[in-house]
């Protein structure tokens, strides 16, 4: 399927801020409906946060929302073993997968023709994974995948700038409770991280 016959597209959307920016992008082209869907973010209130900024931005510009579950058992399980990773590493990856494998399936579900999704505004996140992870589930789901790098030609600069505009709330951490512990360097956290990670690049040598 080529652009020009894309209509419907299910954006799993991360954040208010990302999706300022990718939504400028995509509006032109695409019905943009938004799923949020991020059962990674701790603690709650976080997670509550980052959607009210998100259902306000939709509101503005009266882009549909679906909210998915906020089923935080299920996305621990997946990721468990990955903790230690630390960021950009197989937990993210798996974090990715399980995040947009709900997407394909509501957008199955919901006969969407494309599902896309705002976590490559970041550049703290590996966009050639995340496109990766998308076309793999495309092939499953036979629903198109579009492919981004959302943050290149200063996208994410843009998306900066708009949620300043916007008076929107931007979160300091990626979302998940390990990438807050993360953030601190002093923390004993980090410190098993990096322990975690030189061992197994010893191991590996
Ligand atoms: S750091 Fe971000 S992408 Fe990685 S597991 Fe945590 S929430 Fe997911």
């Amino acid at each position: 399927m080529n652009s020009s016959q894309l209509h419907s597209v299910l954006l799993h959307t991360c954040c208010g801020p990302c999706l300022t920016h990718v939504y400028s992008v995509l509006t032109s082209q695409f019905d943009v409906h938004v799923f949020f869907y991020n059962p990674n973010i701790s603690p709650q209130s976080e997670y509550k946060r980052r959607l009210s900024e998100v259902v306000k931005f939709s509101q503005q510009h009266s882009i549909p929302v679906t909210i998915g579950q906020y089923n935080q058992k299920e996305w621990f399980n997946v990721v468990k073993p990955y903790r230690f990773y630390g960021e950009l590493s197989p937990r993210c990856h798996a974090c990715y997968a399980f995040r947009l494998e709900e997407t394909f399936k509501v957008a199955r579900k919901k006969n969407f023709n494309a599902v896309c999704t705002t976590l490559t505004v970041s550049p703290y996140k590996d966009a050639q994974k995340i496109n990766e992870i998308g076309s793999k589930l495309s092939k499953v789901y036979d629903i198109t995948y579009i492919p981004s790098d959302f943050k290149a030609h200063g996208g994410y600069q843009h998306s900066i700038e708009l949620s300043k505009q916007y008076g929107m709330y931007r979160q300091q951490y990626c979302g998940c409770v390990y990438s807050k512990l993360e953030r601190k360097k002093s923390s004993l956290w980090f410190k098993r991280v990096e322990e975690f990670n030189n061992t197994n690049k010893t191991i590996n040598k």
